[in-house]
């Protein structure tokens, strides 16, 4: 076996159970090894860190998998992937729809697998991980018996491992449109066509928490993908909802579920760029009680952030200006260079301007199947507050 000896004191990151080892921090590789290959990690010293994947065409170089001695072999991934099972199913119980590995949080770097009824969806965002893919659908088969395999590797972090951008079925064929129920919404996933591997799972608490606070109310769900949050808040008992939404197959998705549902009578889905929606229903001086953002990472890297910051402010600044004195505003960032302290900041800022007194009713993150890995902040990306917009200052 290869070791990948660490520069001195660049161990302490690993030392404190982190799991990404960067090419700047590796001094030496000794021993031969192909990339995606298992890889001991030492210190300068020689003292044990652990064991991981490498690539050496990545600059994050070593996923870790351990910080023992074990194989890495497929008893090894049996293993993790049971534990994640059950984990999910503590979590989760027997729900239809559940994210049953999520990556570095579950032991297993880089890998997503999400269930959707009998349909599985996986994605290997690193070559160690995506050379094992007939390993893990056997497994997977095994273990959760799906009709079919998706592999939805088209997202674009493959680039920075020198993968391909791919999709298609795995194992098995079957209709790439899956029905789920999400407590009492029903919804239809498509995971050859949706966003990400389909459906959004990990704002499925915080759609429900959201939906707690609709009775009665006229509500606005700006980027609303196939309306996730819409249909929750109408079956909830909103006199009216109103979605936005950029993409046109997305917002027809969304009057599809509005129907699925019973609420097409409650439910309007608008196809626009929410910053000009925004505008324009301010301009008609519409007023909302509850109003809902749930953009896309406005920041993808950390030299993004500041105009990410003018993002966010102006769509929470022209939410504030069209909600009523005692009106909610749900606002979320799925960056994680955008987290919770930053985006407080954000709506502060944009409560004076809009001069309204703004209260924090809960701050939330994401859904207890994406669980955070304590060394690795990269794993919390989702950050949900509830607020409530007082009276004019
Ligand atoms: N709340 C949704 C997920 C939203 S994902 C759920 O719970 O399922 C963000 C959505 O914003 C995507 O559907 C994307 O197509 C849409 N979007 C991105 N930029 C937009 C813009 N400028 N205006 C309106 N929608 C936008």
């Amino acid at each position: 076996m290869a070791t990948v000896v660490l520069k001195a004191n660049r161990d302490q990151r690993v030392t404190a159970g982190y799991l990404w080892v960067f090419a700047g921090e590796i001094a030496r590789i000794e021993g031969q090894v192909e990339d995606g290959g298992v890889v001991d990690v030492r210190t300068y010293r020689g003292g044990w860190v652990g064991r991981g994947f490498i690539n050496r065409n990545s600059s994050l170089t070593v996923r870790l998998l351990t910080f023992g001695h074990e194989a890495i072999d497929e008893t090894f991934f049996r293993r993790r992937l049971q534990d994640a099972l059950a984990y999910r199913q503590r979590v989760a119980g027997t729900r239809s729809a559940v994210r049953v590995v999520y990556g570095e949080a579950d032991g297993l770097p880089a890998l997503i697998v999400d269930r959707y009824a009998q349909r599985v969806v996986v994605q290997t965002l690193a070559l160690a991980m995506d050379l094992r893919k007939p390993m893990l659908a056997e497994l997977l088969t095994d273990l959760l018996h799906p009709d079919a395999i998706y592999e939805r590797n088209d997202a674009p972090v493959r680039r920075l491992e020198g993968l391909p951008l791919q999709a298609g079925w795995l194992r098995g064929e079957a209709d790439p449109v899956v029905e789920i129920d999400e407590e009492r919404a029903r919804f239809t996933v498509d995971v050859a066509r949706g966003q990400k591997t389909g459906f959004f799972l990990d704002q499925r608490e915080n759609r429900l928490a959201a939906a707690a606070l609709c009775e009665g109310a006229t509500v606005l769900d700006a980027f609303c993908y196939t309306g996730a949050f819409a249909v929750h808040a109408a079956l909830a008992g909103a006199a009216s909802v109103t979605g936005i939404e950029s993409s046109e197959e997305a917002a027809a998705m969304a009057r599809r579920h509005a129907t699925l549902n019973g609420v097409e009578d409650r439910c309007t889905v608008t196809v626009a760029n929410a910053f000009d929606e925004l505008r324009r229903l301010q301009s008609v001086h519409a007023r909302f009680d509850v109003i809902i953002l749930d953009p896309p990472p406005f920041a993808r890297g950390k030299e993004t952030v500041d105009r990410a910051l003018a993002g966010y402010k102006e769509i929470n600044l022209r939410a504030l200006k069209l909600l009523r004195p005692g009106g909610v505003l749900i606002t979320c960032s799925c960056s994680h260079h955008v987290g919770e302290a930053l985006l407080l900041n954000v709506v502060a800022a944009a409560a004076v301007d809009a001069q309204r007194t703004v209260r924090l009713i809960e701050a939330r993150g994401q859904s207890r199947d994406h669980p955070v890995h304590l060394a690795m902040p990269e794993t919390r990306y989702l950050t949900c507050l509830i607020l409530e917009a007082g009276r004019s200052t």
